[in-house]
Parts: C-alpha cells; sequence; structure tokens
C-alpha cells in the first residue's frame, strides 16, 4: 500500500483508511466510558482508557504525536471489546477508530517478536486459505489421535511452551475427521411441514476446526425452524483477525470472496454463530468506503448478516418441548454485546427451553480476555481478565453458555484451572491444569457450550419423546 502524500496535512496517519475526523472529533470527554473499559479497571492509566486512546489517535492525526510506541502500545493494548461504544452518549466508534489506527501501525511499525509471527503465520499463510487451513486441522487432529500428544506430555516436552500455550493446549477439543464445511451437503432442506425460506450459512475458521458440530447443531436449528439452509463451499474466514491486526488489505480480499459467494445464493439471510465474525461481516462497508464497486455490494451483504439467536428471535421460532435437566450462567461476548447489541436474544432462547435452570452471572459483559488472539499476544492482561470472569461465575452450575469460539476456549482454560486446582499463569499455583488428558478436556469442553447446542439438545429431546 503506498504512502499518502504527505502533502495532505502533517498528520502521522500517512496511508490510507487513516482514522477520520467525524469519528475522533465527537468524543467530549466526558469519561463515562472510564468504568467500563477493562484496560482501564486493571491499569488505571488513561492512556490505556478509551478516552485516552481517542485522545492519542486524534493527536496523531493532528500530527501533534508521532505514530511512535505512546500511540501504538495503547491502540494494540485496547481488547477491541467495545463495552466502552455501549457506555458512551456521544456515539463514537472507538472500535473503528482502533481498528483504523492499527491499520496505519501496520504499515509504519509492522508487529515483530511472537505478535509478527502468529500474524505472518497464521493471519497471513494459513486463514485466508481454506486448503492450508484444512491442513493444519488434519495435522492437528492427526497429533491428537496419533499418540504424539501423550507421549509429548508425558516426556515433558510440551513443556518449553509459553504457560498460557501449554494450557490452551490442555483444553483444544478433539478436532474432527472432516470440518461442518467439507461434510455438510450444499442444501440441508427445511424440515418443517412449510419451507418459510433461505439460510445461509457461515461456518468461520477457528469454530469450523475447533468446533465443527455446533456449526452443525446450527444448521439442524435453522432447518428445523422451517428454513432450507445453504452452505456455500466457496466462503473463507471472515477476515476479523486480520481488521484486529491492522492487516485491513489482506481483509478486504477475504472480504470480498466472502461478499460475492454470500450474495450469489440469494439467501434470506446469512447466519452467523461466532460473535466475531458476526460483527466484522455486518461491518464489512467499513472496508469499502472508497471502493465503489464493492460498497454497495458489501452493504447488501452486511444486512442479511444474523447471529444465530439475533435470526432466531426476529422470525419466530418453535419453544422446545424437550427438557434439559442443567443450571447454566451466560456470558456475553463482547462482540455479540457491544459491537452487534444482541442481549435479549439468546437469554430468551435459553429460557424458552424446559428444565433449564439460568443463575445471572455478575458483570456478564465484562471481557474474558480472549479478544481474538489478544491471550496469546498479550497474556499477563488477557490472564487478569481470565481471573475475574471465573470469580465471577456463580456456584453450582453445570456449565457456562456463550456465543463465540474464543470466549470458549478463553473459558475452558479457567474451567480447567478450576477443576485441577492451578493458579494460572505466573500465579505459584499448586496444581497443574496443563498436563491433563482426555478425560479433563472433555470434562472442560462439556462445561463451555454454545447457546445453539442446548437449543438443539432441547429440540432432539423432543423427538426422541415422539
Ligand atoms: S464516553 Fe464517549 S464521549 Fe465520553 S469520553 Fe468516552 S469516548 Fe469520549
Ligand atoms: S474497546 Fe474495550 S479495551 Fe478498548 S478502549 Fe473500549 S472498553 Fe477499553
Amino acid at each position: 500500500m503506498p504512502e499518502m502524500d504527505i502533502a495532505q496535512g502533517n498528520t502521522a496517519f500517512r496511508w490510507p483508511d487513516a482514522p477520520s475526523e467525524d469519528k475522533y472529533s465527537v468524543c467530549v470527554h466526558c469519561g463515562f466510558c472510564l468504568e467500563v473499559c477493562p484496560t482501564y479497571q486493571e491499569l488505571g492509566n488513561e492512556n490505556e482508557s478509551p478516552r485516552g486512546r481517542v485522545y492519542l489517535i486524534k493527536a496523531a492525526a493532528e500530527g501533534r504525536l508521532p505514530l511512535d510506541e505512546s500511540v501504538i502500545n495503547p491502540v494494540f493494548n485496547c481488547l477491541d471489546c467495545r463495552a466502552c461504544e455501549t457506555a458512551c452518549p456521544s456515539g463514537v466508534q472507538v472500535g473503528s477508530l482502533i481498528e483504523e489506527a492499527r491499520g496505519q501501525a501496520f504499515h509504519a511499525a509492522p508487529a515483530t517478536g511472537m505478535t509478527g509471527a502468529l500474524q505472518n503465520v497464521f493471519l497471513r499463510e494459513i486463514f485466508p486459505h481454506p486448503s492450508r487451513l484444512r491442513t493444519v486441522a488434519k495435522l492437528t487432529r492427526f497429533y491428537q489421535k496419533s499418540g504424539i500428544r501423550t507421549v509429548l506430555k508425558k516426556s515433558g516436552a510440551l513443556r518449553i511452551l509459553p504457560k498460557h500455550l501449554q494450557e490452551m493446549e490442555a483444553i483444544l477439543p478433539d478436532v474432527r475427521a472432516k470440518s461442518a464445511l467439507e461434510s455438510l451437503p450444499n442444501t440441508v432442506p427445511s424440515m418443517g411441514p412449510v419451507t418459510r425460506g433461505k439460510t445461509a450459512m457461515f461456518t468461520g475458521c477457528v469454530m469450523d476446526v475447533l468446533f465443527s458440530d455446533i456449526n452443525r447443531a446450527t444448521v439442524r436449528v435453522m432447518a428445523r425452524n422451517g428454513f432450507d439452509v445453504v452452505t456455500p463451499k466457496q466462503q473463507i474466514c471472515c477476515g476479523a483477525l486480520q481488521i484486529h491486526a491492522g492487516d485491513r488489505d489482506q481483509a478486504r480480499k477475504m472480504a470480498r470472496q466472502n461478499i460475492d459467494t454470500f450474495l450469489a445464493t440469494s439467501a434470506d439471510a446469512i447466519v452467523v454463530n461466532s460473535a466475531g465474525c458476526g460483527a466484522a461481516m455486518k461491518e464489512y462497508a467499513d472496508l469499502f468506503h472508497d471502493d465503489a464497486q464493492y460498497l454497495p455490494k458489501a452493504r447488501q451483504f452486511a444486512s442479511k448478516v444474523r447471529d444465530i439467536s439475533e435470526w432466531l428471535v426476529e422470525v419466530g421460532y418453535d419453544a422446545p418441548r424437550g427438557r434439559v435437566e442443567k443450571t447454566i450462567t451466560y456470558h456475553d461476548a463482547c462482540h455479540l454485546r457491544h459491537a452487534q447489541q444482541v442481549q435479549f436474544q439468546p437469554r430468551e432462547l435459553l429460557r424458552s427451553i424446559p428444565g433449564l435452570k439460568m443463575v445471572d452471572m455478575p458483570d456478564s459483559d465484562r471481557c474474558c480476555g480472549s479478544a481474538g488472539i489478544y491471550n496469546l499476544t498479550h497474556p499477563d492482561m488477557a490472564n487478569q481478565l481470565l481471573e475475574r470472569k471465573m470469580a465471577d461465575i456463580p456456584d453450582g452450575i453445570d456449565a457456562v453458555v456463550t456465543g463465540n469460539p474464543g470466549c470458549m476456549m478463553q473459558i475452558m482454560v479457567g474451567m480447567n484451572r478450576m477443576a485441577h486446582g492451578s493458579g494460572g499463569v505466573g500465579s505459584g499455583g499448586q496444581g497443574d491444569a496443563t498436563l491433563r488428558q482426555t478425560g479433563a478436556r472433555n470434562d472442560a469442553r462439556n462445561r463451555v457450550l454454545h447457546t445453539v447446542e442446548l437449543l438443539d439438545l432441547a429440540y432432539q429431546k423432543e423427538a426422541n419423546r415422539s
């Protein structure tokens, strides 16, 4: 991407897609956002608050600060959780400003070290290429099933990994032989007596590698509610992780492919079960603000994107009659609650399930620390937030329910720690949550569920009764 003509102004933002004045100028410095910002709560530093970050971005845009560490670090320390947007009375789009500022930093100061390596390997070389992603999934499955994993664990070789990666590895769900994208038919017909319309299923990358059963459950639930469900095979990863990392050119390439693929289906809705993907796809138009060809298509695409809970409540769903005797609590994924303002719909679906008891979680919309790959690039802050989240989980519940694969993984790490007595990264805890075998992995997975899994289970129990 070429630099813009510096003569356009004395700004530190010299590349296209710079944060725009109409976004940062509406901040009135009221500070209502401070008390909901997880990084400000943890650090008590104005620069690590929404108001501080907006101020730094404005100062860089106006050439009063260079685009150096003083701006870049607070911008990348942000979780992009967007709790500040829900709290802000002026409608400041902090998430969009942060993502655009990261786009400038991506060109001015490319990431190095662990973050740079993760970006190069995963965000550019694997996630944008479905065939490579499938290869990684098959290698992961081979690692899990061949005995290599057991040997490495018993030998202690995995201890060379940083502690937070050991903990992620310990709870990694079993990868299925085939993803939902590979195994689902092009169209799953409606199961209802009347077909109500056609939906298109977005399967995602992390969701389909690690939780493909949730994608299959989502398709069953839509078919059960009277929709033909198409799963277009040319779809790819949504590009959310690339947007969060500032790699907007790569994200645009991926968005174009998804836009063309899904609009060709003529589906009534593009249904997503991953909060991060849904938020990014609803905001695809931001990537194409100066692209006359794709902007109208991106807007049309975005207007069709729905979270599965949002879609079911919007069009109406059959209340399940099968009983699910569990006590659960619900965690609001940031990109569902704050980026998409989807809050009551998952709760309504869960409350419709006979036998299911819901216990409220305090601060259920506080970020768990997952935040894309934040828990890998900022493990200390992510760990502090996970500890807070685990302390908020009510006693006596069977499972935490949420709507995002990243949150599921992060809370599974927390569940594994609770079950096995590890105090977590750098805590000096007595247990070791990194050495657990399949039973413990399954236990963590069974204790962290997606909303649609419970709805699907209730429908299956209903079918088995009749
Ligand atoms: S709440 Fe909004 S307007 Fe107030 S300081 Fe925060 S970002 Fe600025
Ligand atoms: S997005 Fe989250 S971490 Fe970032 S400034 Fe807003 S509240 Fe704070």
